[in-house]
Formats: structure tokens, C-alpha cells, sequence
């Protein structure tokens, strides 16, 4: 079964002179341990599309089902069950400054009621070490780099075993190296954890952990391509 399935997604925002279509009859599936990457000129639709899928807003036609729940036309209790399966990362880290590096990644546990307090350590502990962070543990955000915090973002996502991550230009404020590391590390879930991965990106360079790169136009896919074809593309552009 796939973790995400959009069919014939369309969605306006109400503005001022009526409404404004943004999406028009989106189609689009992803598997488990599958990343696609979404890409395509800004207001193309790509943060829409990926908030609608995270149940942070609700669409009226088509339909968007993630981990076998229908989000659309769904109420606020079912959007609230999608979500805690989802892990959000945005491409600033939005980490809390009076918390450390673990206890920032501790409470995205810690609503969990079924988790016993040495569950919670481990898997803290566990994340933090698989992002390169167990020396930093008991830093607060202000003292660490800008690919530092945006590993922690990663490593808040990634402890609750999310079967879907959604990235919106994680990397986007990253210099090249620390950008690499942050997908890396997105990949490497992906694979192991059987996680699914859509991730909205402008960055070329990160083009090659996708397995899939759908691009969007005018709120509407115009382009899938397997990555190797696309990393082509780029290269002799
Ligand atoms: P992208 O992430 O590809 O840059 P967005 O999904 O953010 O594109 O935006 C798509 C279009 O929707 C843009 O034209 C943008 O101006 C519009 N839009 C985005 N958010 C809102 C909003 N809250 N209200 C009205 N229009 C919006
Ligand atoms: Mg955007």
C-alpha cells in the first residue's frame, strides 16, 4: 500500500477578489522507503501541496489519503491521528531556544503516554547519536551551527519512527557540505526505516538521493522523472 495517495487534488485560496486556484487535479503516490522529490518555480504550489498532505490545511475535491486515512473533508480529530504519523522538518530548524538539544527532541515524545521514560531516553540517545549530535546533547540551539540545528529538526522528526516525513527546503539555508549531511541522513531513514519522503527542494545539488523527482508548474505536475535522467538534465544545463 502506498503511504501517500493524492487523486484528482484541486485547491483555491479565498482571497480578497474570490478564489484563487493554486492546485489543479494533482495526482501523486509514494511508496514506503521511497523519497520523491518535488521541485518547480516558486509559487508553483510545492508548500501547498505539502501542507495538504500533512493535514496542516484541508482540501474540498479530490482526495489525499496518508497511511491508509483520508484527509479530505476530514474533521480536526482525524487531521490531529495524521499528523503524529508525519514528521515535519521546514527549512528553518524552529527549534525552542530555552530548551537543550535533547530536551527539544524529548518532547516530541514525551505526549506519547505510551512510552516509558527509559524507552524515551533510548530512543533520544539513539536519534541523536545517528545524526552525529551525542557530543551536543546538552547544548541550547544558540551555540550550535546553522546544519547542527536543522540535524536536531531532523533528529525531532525522525525519533518518533514516522512512516512519513515531510520536508519543505530543509537544506535551503545550509552551506553544501551541511546540506549533503542533512539528506544523508533523510536517506538513510528512508532505507532503513522503510520511511516515505517527499521532499520540496530548489537545490540541485541534492537532486540524486531521490528516487523520483515530480516537478510542478502553475499548480499542476508537469514533469516525473527518475532521478538519474534528471541529475543529466542539470548537469548539461
Ligand atoms: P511554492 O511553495 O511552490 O513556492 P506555494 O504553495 O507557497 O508555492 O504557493 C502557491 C501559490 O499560492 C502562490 O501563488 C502563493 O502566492 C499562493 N498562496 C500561498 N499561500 C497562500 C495563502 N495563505 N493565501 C493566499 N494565497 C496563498
Ligand atoms: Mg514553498
Amino acid at each position: 500500500m502506498n503511504v501517500v495517495s493524492v487523486k484528482d487534488l484541486s485547491y483555491s485560496y479565498e482571497g480578497a477578489h474570490g478564489k484563487r486556484p493554486v492546485l489543479n487535479s494533482v495526482q501523486l503516490e509514494v511508496a514506503a522507503g521511497e523519497i520523491v522529490i518535488l521541485c518547480g518555480p516558486s509559487g508553483s504550489g510545492k508548500t501547498t501541496l505539502l501542507t495538504l498532505i500533512g493535514g496542516l490545511r484541508t482540501a474540498s475535491s479530490g482526495s489525499v489519503n496518508v497511511c491508509g486515512m483520508e484527509l479530505c473533508c476530514s474533521d480536526k480529530q482525524d487531521l490531529l491521528e495524521a499528523r503524529r504519523k508525519i514528521g515535519f522538518i521546514f527549512q528553518a530548524s524552529n527549534l525552542l531556544p530555552y530548551l537543550t538539544v535533547k530536551q527539544n527532541v524529548r518532547l516530541a515524545l514525551e505526549l506519547d503516554e505510551a512510552m516509558s521514560e527509559n524507552e524515551i531516553e533510548q530512543r533520544v540517545n539513539e536519534i541523536l547519536t545517528a545524526v552525529g549530535l551525542s557530543a551536543r546533547i546538552n547544548s541550547y540551539p544558540e551555540g550550535l551551527s546553522g546544519g547542527q540545528k536543522q540535524r536536531v529538526a531532523v533528529a525531532r522528526a525522525l525519533v518518533r519512527r514516522p512512516k512519513l516525513v515531510l520536508a519543505d527546503e530543509p537544506t535551503a539555508s545550509l552551506d553544501s557540505k551541511s546540506g549533503r549531511d542533512v539528506v544523508t541522513l533523510m536517506h538513510h531513514m528512508a532505507k532503513e526505516q522503510g520511511t516515505a519522503i517527499v521532499l520540496v527542494t530548489h537545490d540541485n545539488r541534492i537532486l540524486d538521493v531521490a528516487d523520483r523527482i515530480v516537478e510542478m508548474e502553475d499548480g499542476r505536475i508537469s514533469q516525473v522523472s527518475a532521478a538519474g535522467s534528471k541529475v543529466e538534465l542539470v548537469l548539461s544545463a
